[in-house]
């Protein structure tokens, strides 16, 4: 397995792996990395040729009071698992390669980003936009593969991606659950051992309100308080949001008739979660 730290050395390899005719399949990830992380890396074995996975914790997407000083980090770790996996190249710039002056051009995300996270992360989906032109530069991927535990990601991803006419494959990957249905995330290790026991209520409350659709209810308001009273019935978690819009446009809708996603954020001590389903208008999931 091969690893990069610069953005020529990253380039000329991925260069030289299409030149040979190979296809390039891409798992960006911020690092620390868990199953669900493994799931992407799996996902892309198996369409690619060549698997590029990038470790970037990205100053750009993180706001003044959130936790990119902290956010957990383990090189060896996360090396050693990609090796595991079969990962072809790891590309880990510091953030100095990535950004050796100050951007004089940045991307403005202005569709999909003003509801969800990138309503209460201002300028979020906007780092994550100008870190992945950048990526998708540096690596020339065929196929990009993003989780569905971050559903807006994806969403604004895909308008990226035709928008800026990128030729590059987006593939969704269903989210990857601990036993109890916790989301995997690094950002997990902040739980305390009483949250973490609460945390497994977050997609039990999803999940509730999935089957009041399954079971007839259509009416979005009736379900985002079901929602909401589950979750601070079963939990001491603060709730950010709890939203029901249409996927992947991300629109409001009043009554369910098309394929929709169901987005919480719930605050606990030291860690914000998310997590979210994405159904049909009977309530069947989308992705599985
Ligand atoms: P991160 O390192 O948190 O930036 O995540 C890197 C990629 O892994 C993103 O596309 C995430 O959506 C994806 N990912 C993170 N957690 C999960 C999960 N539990 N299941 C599936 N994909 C995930």
């Amino acid at each position: 397995m091969k690893v990069f730290r610069t953005a020529e050395e990253i380039q000329s390899y991925s260069l030289n792996k299409r030149k040979e005719g190979k296809t390039i399949g891409f798992v960006p990830t911020m690092g620390y990395l868990h199953e669900g992380h493994q799931r992407l890396i799996k996902e892309a074995r198996t369409h690619d040729d060549i698997v590029i996975l990038s470790i970037f914790v990205n100053p750009l997407q993180f706001g003044p009071s959130e936790d990119f000083e902290r956010y957990p980090r383990d090189e060896e770790r996360d090396l050693k698992i990609a090796e595991m996996e079969n990962v072809d190249a790891v590309f880990i710039p510091t953030v100095n390669d990535m950004y050796p002056r100050s951007l004089s051009i940045t991307m403005k995300v202005t569709e999909r980003t003003d509801v969800l996270c990138g309503k209460s992360r201002e300028g979020h989906f906007d780092g994550v936009a100008t870190v992945l032109t950048k990526l998708f530069h540096l690596i020339l991927p065929h196929r990009a593969y993003f989780g569905l535990k971050d559903a807006q990601q994806v969403a604004v991803v895909d308008a990226l991606i035709e928008d800026l006419n990128f030729p590059v494959e987006l593939i969704p990957v269903p989210t990857v659950r601990e036993g109890d249905g916790l989301a995997r995330s690094s950002r997990n290790v902040y739980l305390s051992e009483e949250e973490r026991q609460e945390a497994k209520y977050l997609y039990q409350a999803l999940e509730h309100g999935r089957s009041l659709v399954k079971n007839g209810e259509k009416d979005r308001n009736v379900i985002i308080n079901e929602v909401r009273n589950f979750i601070n019935e079963h939990t001491h978690g603060k709730i950010d949001y709890v939203d029901l819009l249409t996927y992947p446009e991300l629109q409001p809708l009043t009554h369910i008739n098309q394929r929709v996603i169901l987005a919480i954020a719930v605050f606990f001590n030291k860690a914000r979660l998310i997590d979210n389903v994405i159904f049909e208008q009977n309530g069947e999931l989308s992705y599985e």
